[in-house]
């Protein structure tokens, strides 16, 4: 629904003659077309007529302004205008501050923060197939392709990434864990594809780490993957009282971060394949509960559904949901 009601909006032939015909230069502020804004620095925007809510995206990132206000809300902060929003001539005109305040924040959204280090986890792989569609596509093989998609956007942005697999090799999952520990990464993220009992169930899932039990939080996997941490980091060794209140500090950051990663990866996701989310859930799968780091699973769609399986054997659909899980994560990052 949200997405056939957006619009996109390309540098036009006509907006490129008419800054042809222009004889002194523009002054920074001095554009308050919205829809001419939003063609410059390529923001994908909409204004529902009913409501007169404007909502803007870039980045994965999400701003929401009201026409008759001077309030806009960036992914939940509110940012005051010098001037209300007002609908002219079937354009919304918005006041000289607007480019400053909102379009160049959504924009730069897009850089990401140097040095920030992603764990990819294509799940499944060998051996172990994951699911199948009923003409035999296999989920190891699709999150492979897209998680490499996803490590050569996010390199070309200047992330530091590590893979858990590169090959259709089978990895356990507690080896995956340690994998995401030993490097040190900042976070954490599952690729894996969905299968369900129901043929009609489709579109993506994004997972967080549910609150743990105090004997889950000792499970031997996650335990080592404390020593692990607490190892690499400069505290007294052997100071278990030490290690305990680190680890829950690390714990409730975790849970934390997780959360908000989720929805910034379900959002950015849907947006970026245009593909409708069954939303931001949360479960206690082996990888969620035994990496120390903020973690998320994505499930980048049903095999079992014959239209997704479709779309999920397609490069470019794989690219897109790759592209649109990079975005989040860079917007993410750079909160
Ligand atoms: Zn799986």
């Amino acid at each position: 629904m949200y997405k056939k009601l957006f619009i996109y909006f390309l540098a036009g032939s006509l907006l490129i003659g008419l800054a042809g015909c222009e004889t002194v230069p523009t002054a920074p502020g001095a554009v308050t077309d919205l829809k001419v804004l939003c063609e410059q620095y390529n923001v994908q925007w909409y204004v529902d007529n009913v409501s007169q809510v404007v909502s803007l995206r870039a980045a994965g990132r999400e701003a929401k302004a009201l026409v008759g206000s001077n309030v806009v809300v960036l992914d939940g902060e509110k940012i005051y205008l010098t001037d209300s929003l007002r609908r002219e001539r079937g354009t919304v005109i918005v006041p000289p501050d607007f480019n400053a305040k909102i379009i160049q924040r959504l924009v730069n959204a897009a850089v990401a923060r140097t040095g920030y280090h992603i764990v990819v986890d294509a799940g499944h792989g060998g051996k172990d197939p994951g699911c199948k569609s009923r003409n035999g596509t296999e989920e190891k093989d699709i999150v492979l392709d897209i998680s490499r998609r996803l490590k050569q956007n996010l390199q070309s942005r200047g992330f530091k990434v590590t893979m858990t697999r590169d090959s259709d090799v089978f990895i356990s999952l507690e080896q995956r864990t340690e994998i995401a520990t030993r490097s040190k990464a900042d976070l954490f993220v599952s690729v894996h594809a969905n299968s369900s009992p129901s043929r009609s169930v489709d579109g993506i899932e994004v997972y967080a780490l549910r609150d743990l039990e105090g004997s889950e939080k000792r499970d031997p996997q996650r335990m080592k993957n404390q020593r692990l941490m607490c190892r690499s980091l400069t505290m007294q060794s052997g100071n278990m009282n030490l290690e305990a209140i680190v680890a829950e500090l690390l714990y409730n950051y975790k849970i934390s971060e997780s959360q908000l990663l989720a929805s910034y990866v379900n959002k950015g996701t849907s947006l970026g394949a245009q593909v409708a989310s069954r939303g931001v859930k949360r479960a206690g799968f082996h990888v969620l509960r035994n990496t120390l780091i903020p973690a998320v699973l994505v499930e980048v769609g049903f095999l079992t559904n014959s239209q997704e399986e479709m779309k999920l054997r397609q490069p470019d659909y794989r690219q897109k949901i790759a592209d649109g899980i990079a975005a989040s994560l860079v917007s993410f990052s750079a909160r």
